[in-house]
């Protein structure tokens, strides 16, 4: 599809054939679409932009990412269709493997998820699933040197059941969602309520920026991820009750 440049819509359009291009790859499964159209939805009201909010919460996770012992990057067929070379990047800079992680398994997936993740420059590719954490059937399976032995584990754009599972598990949860009241915003450690194709990015400059171990540890400690996504609802609030913006 061709999006003219004056689109007004033009990016949140070039995103969605990202996704569509992810799932005709077979990457990305045709329910991710669905879970892009809720992230928009969100986007939306947030202003498609990263607030103050989202910044702080983006610091401390790179904060924390810098900080772990065994850090690891959870890829899915959204992140890799959305943001394929920027989760690299992260990844080296911090440094952390990227482990594939599909709510919907199959071999056949998985061995384009290797190809799309290679494609894009990832040499530290974890694949395996020799390892489980509490969740039943595929969505378990986790690979023994990754998630599985890891302290701090990114996982973007994440379903619930497994951010539940993976907290029991004793890990601290960092992601992304652009939804402020799902389960996994509002089980993991640290949520940054933003779009991943703006916070990745900026993500990697803090890990870049940041470096002394005080630092890092203040910043950390004086993180409150409850109050974060409080703040959030509240930038989103503040645009639902601006009801002049329809005139
Ligand atoms: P939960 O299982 O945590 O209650 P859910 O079932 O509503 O959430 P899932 O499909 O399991 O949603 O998870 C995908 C999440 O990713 C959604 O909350 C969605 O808003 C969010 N999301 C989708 N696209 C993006 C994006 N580009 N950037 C950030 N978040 C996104
Ligand atoms: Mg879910």
């Amino acid at each position: 599809m061709i999006v003219p440049d004056s689109h007004p819509r033009r990016q949140s359009l070039l995103l969605r054939e990202r996704v569509a291009a992810g799932v005709k790859s077979g990457f990305t499964s045709s329910v991710g679409l669905i879970a892009h159209g809720r992230g928009e939805a969100f986007d939306y009201l947030l202003g498609e932009e990263t607030t103050p909010v989202a910044e702080a919460a983006c610091r401390a996770a790179a904060a924390q990412l810098l900080l772990a012992e065994r850090p690891v990057l959870s890829v899915n067929g959204n992140v890799a269709a959305l943001v394929p070379e920027e989760y690299v990047a992260l990844g080296k800079a911090i440094p952390a493997p990227i482990e594939v992680n599909l709510f919907y398994r199959t071999p056949e997936r998985m061995r384009f998820m290797e190809a799309q993740m290679r494609s894009h420059g990832c040499e530290n590719l974890l694949c395996n699933e020799d390892a489980r954490i509490g969740v039943d059937s595929e969505r378990g399976k986790v690979d023994a040197r990754g998630q599985a032995v890891a302290d701090v584990i990114l996982v973007p754009l994440e379903d619930g059941d497994r951010t539940e599972a993976l907290k029991r598990a004793g890990k601290f949860v960092v992601t992304i969602d652009l939804n402020p009241l799902s389960r996994t915003a509002r089980k993991a450690d640290i949520t940054i309520v933003d779009n991943i194709v703006r916070c990745v990015p900026l993500m990697t400059r803090f890990v870049g920026d940041l470096r002394d171990r005080d630092d890092l540890e203040e910043i950390t400690r004086s993180f409150d991820n409850k109050q974060n996504l409080r703040d959030s609802l509240q930038v989103m609030k503040a645009r639902l009750d601006d009801t002049h913006s329809v005139d």
